[in-house]
């Protein structure tokens, strides 16, 4: 596709030209990076999709709760799109979007775009190329990117730092769940929505629900949270309940950080750690090379050997490293 009618096809909302760019944006191909870095410089920065970050352990019902609650919101005319940071795909062999039946009504639906996470075991990669697949969908016109992820590592922080709100998907579980939960992941979310609130399970859920309400009231208050904020909530992905409500309590805290300046205010926070990330990223690419491994091995044994002090040692590298 020309540069030309793929640019023009992403800022017209085609899904296949946004499906391409993606592609663009994910190749580690030198020629591919640099016009993906042309494309994204080409593309509008007026448009602004609701980011909203979905985090939950395998099973808690992810890929359910993001099908009804995408379904409910094509019906209201909202283009959503749907991707996944999966730092872990390439260790366990396939992506949690991967697989072609989940989501199954929801990647039929012309309103929706679904992404599977791009195979890469390492999360600064996924981290930078799912920010662009973000952007991408932005300029796409699309009103809602869900950015789902599993709970592993680091993973959690990467897709906060790329969301407007943070959901923090549980299931119901007996009493001592909430040690399951580590505090720095509750400390991140906007909303905790305890799943499968049905059958026999809803008293659970909402116990577990009355436990993590009292959790976030122990929380330092954030500044860029309206009154009621953190919330706990119960739904019921596969009955399809409580979705709409979990839906305007999202809505009320964007207002509320819109009009209060947070919004702009933790976009702008998130481009500067990006920034300093890709830097970061950069310098210790420059660290990959055959000459400055065998630089550091160099110095590495002469520092072993007391021949030369660590600090001396590193000053001598990295001064070698800006050759
Ligand atoms: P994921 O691994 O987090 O994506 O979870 P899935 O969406 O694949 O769901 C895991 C299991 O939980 C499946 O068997 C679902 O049918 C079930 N599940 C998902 N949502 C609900 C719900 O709202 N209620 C009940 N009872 N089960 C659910």
């Amino acid at each position: 596709m020309k540069f030309e009618d793929l640019k023009n096809g992403i800022i017209a909302g085609d899904r296949r030209a946004l499906a391409r760019g993606i592609t663009l944006v994910e190749s580690a191909r030198e020629d591919h990076r640099s016009r993906a870095a042309e494309l994204l410089a080409a593309l509008p920065k007026d448009r602004a999709a609701l980011r909203i970050g979905l985090s939950g352990t395998p099973g808690v019902g992810k890929s359910t709760f993001i099908e009804s609650f995408g379904l409910m919101l094509t019906k209201r005319d909202l283009r959503v799109a749907v991707l996944a940071v999966d730092p872990s795909s390439a260790r366990s062999g396939g992506s949690i979007l991967g697989d072609k039946t989940r989501m199954d009504q929801l990647s039929r639906e012309p309103r929706a775009f679904i992404r599977p996470s791009p195979s890469q075991s390492h999360l600064g990669g996924v981290a930078r190329r799912s920010r662009e697949a973000v952007a991408l969908c932005e300029a796409a016109g699309f009103d809602v990117v869900l950015i789902e992820t599993v709970g592993v590592g680091q993973s959690e922080t990467v897709v906060a730092e790329m969301s407007d709100l943070f959901l923090l998907l549980l299931a119901p579980a007996g009493g001592d769940e909430l040690q399951g939960v580590k505090r720095g992941i509750m400390e991140m979310a906007d909303l905790i929505v305890i799943n499968k609130a049905d059958g026999e399970l809803k008293g659970a859920a909402r116990r577990t629900c009355a436990d993590y309400a009292g959790a976030l009231r122990l929380l330092r208050k954030r500044p860029q949270d309206p009154e009621g904020f953190p919330l706990a909530m119960t739904v019921s992905a596969i009955e399809e309940h409580g979705l709409d409500v979990a839906w305007e309590k999202m809505q009320e805290l964007m207002q509320w950080r819109r009009a209060k300046g947070f919004w702009q205010r933790t976009r702008a926070a998130q481009a500067r750690y990006w920034f300093e990330q890709d830097v970061k990223h950069r310098l210790l690419a420059q660290m990959e090379t055959p000459e400055a491994r065998e630089a550091l091995e160099t110095l590495s044994d002469r520092v072993a050997g007391g021949e030369i002090d660590p600090s001396s040692a590193a000053r001598d590298f990295v001064a070698r490293l800006r050759g």
